[in-house]
């Protein structure tokens, strides 16, 4: 599968950058790591006119621990620096290693914590070859007006496959996004739509620039859990994160997040409410499974089937309850 003919663009900065895309709106596709847009192009899911690639703007690179306490990462980051940060490790450890389940070490090598953020969704009958899905019917997400997963459906239930956004979510990360009217700072959680299609808040001629982690979010300790088919290089067909304060060995503060079965990465509700103050057990454990269960909603956009999907959310999220409770208890 050959790359489609494009022009590429390499600014050196982020002022540079978004003059670019805005004067190129609609035409044109940013580039940080490539390893999921380079793919997709050869699949001609994107066929660009322009390639905005980001990499020579070092501003973008780096993880810069603040003044008061909190982080603020550049979007060029590497997944791999971030997994080997023993700063990350010691303050924000559900996203270390998070960022240590993506893909392979070659990817990771290459793949930033941007792209990982802006990760296109995905689904059986879209990740797959122009001549794949010529046979088989274009659907909604790209050039038809169908759905293969939900007949007569308009919506697309392409499902978000980022191994990071749900423990930044867990740590109440934002994020920093230019553009040609300057930069804006919102929460993570309000930067998806739930759509597969257009899934993520992002004005044309937009970039993500920074995520920012707060500083009381260093207090959580955490884990994260995910299923794959290969455990050496796969996507999550389910990913849970846990992040969690304890203190006399009971649960101060607990958040949970989940990928890979919805078109968003969400948070799950009330789970704080159901383990503050409590010492975690197999039943606490198991009840919060079943929260997370209840807001997973996989359809058949994988080989593997959404009933087991869900199951292993819940499976995932008691263990990593266990997990995060038995850590958080030793700090
Ligand atoms: C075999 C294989 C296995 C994989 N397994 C996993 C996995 O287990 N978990 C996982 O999470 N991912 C996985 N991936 C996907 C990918 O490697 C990672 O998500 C990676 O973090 C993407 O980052 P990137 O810098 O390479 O993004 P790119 O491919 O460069 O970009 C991805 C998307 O984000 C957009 N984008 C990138 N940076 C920005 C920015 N700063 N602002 C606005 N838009 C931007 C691009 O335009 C593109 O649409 C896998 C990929 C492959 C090929
Ligand atoms: S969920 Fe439906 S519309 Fe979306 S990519 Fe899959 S088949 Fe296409």
């Amino acid at each position: 599968m050959s790359l489609p003919q494009f022009k590429l663009l390499r600014p050196r900065s982020v002022e540079e950058a978004v003059g670019d895309l805005g004067r190129r709106v609609g035409n044109i596709r940013v580039l940080a790591g490539g390893t999921d847009l380079i793919p997709s192009m050869r699949q001609k899911l994107f066929e660009p006119e322009h390639v905005l690639d980001l990499r020579g703007i070092g501003e973008l690179r780096g993880i810069k621990p603040q003044a008061d306490g909190g982080v603020e990462i550049g979007a060029l980051t590497t997944l791999r620096s971030i997994e080997r940060s023993e700063f990350l490790r010691q303050q924000y450890p559900v996203l270390t290693e998070a960022a240590a389940t993506v893909a392979s070490p070659v990817l990771r090598n290459m793949g930033t914590i941007g792209g990982n953020i802006c990760l296109d969704t995905r689904c059986l009958w879209y990740n797959q070859s122009l001549t794949w899905r010529k046979g088989c019917g274009f659907c909604i997400k790209k050039d038809g007006d169908l759905c293969h997963v939900a007949p007569g459906g308009t919506k697309c239930w392409a499902v978000f496959s980022g191994d990071t956004p749900p423990a930044l979510l867990c740590l109440n990360a934002e994020i920093e996004i230019a553009g040609q009217a300057g930069a804006r700072r919102i929460p993570l959680r309000e930067f998806y739509t739930g759509d597969g299609e257009n899934y993520r808040r992002l004005q044309p001629g937009e970039l993500v620039t920074r995520v920012i982690l707060p500083a009381p979010a260093a207090d959580f300790r955490g884990v994260y859990r995910k299923l794959r088919v290969r455990g050496s290089i796969d996507y999550p067909l389910a990913g849970v994160a846990v992040a969690m304060k304890c203190s006399n060995g009971h649960v101060a503060d607990v958040r949970i997040g989940i990928t890979a079965v919805n078109p968003a990465p969400l948070l799950v509700e009330g789970v704080s409410e159901l383990l503050a103050g409590k010492a975690v057990d197999q039943a606490l454990a198991e009840a919060a499974g079943d929260l997370a269960a209840r807001i997973s909603k996989p359809l058949t956009t994988s080989a593997l089937t959404p009933e087991y999907r869900r199951e292993m959310i819940r499976v995932f999220t008691k263990r990593a309850v266990l997990a995060a409770a038995q850590v958080a208890d030793r700090n």
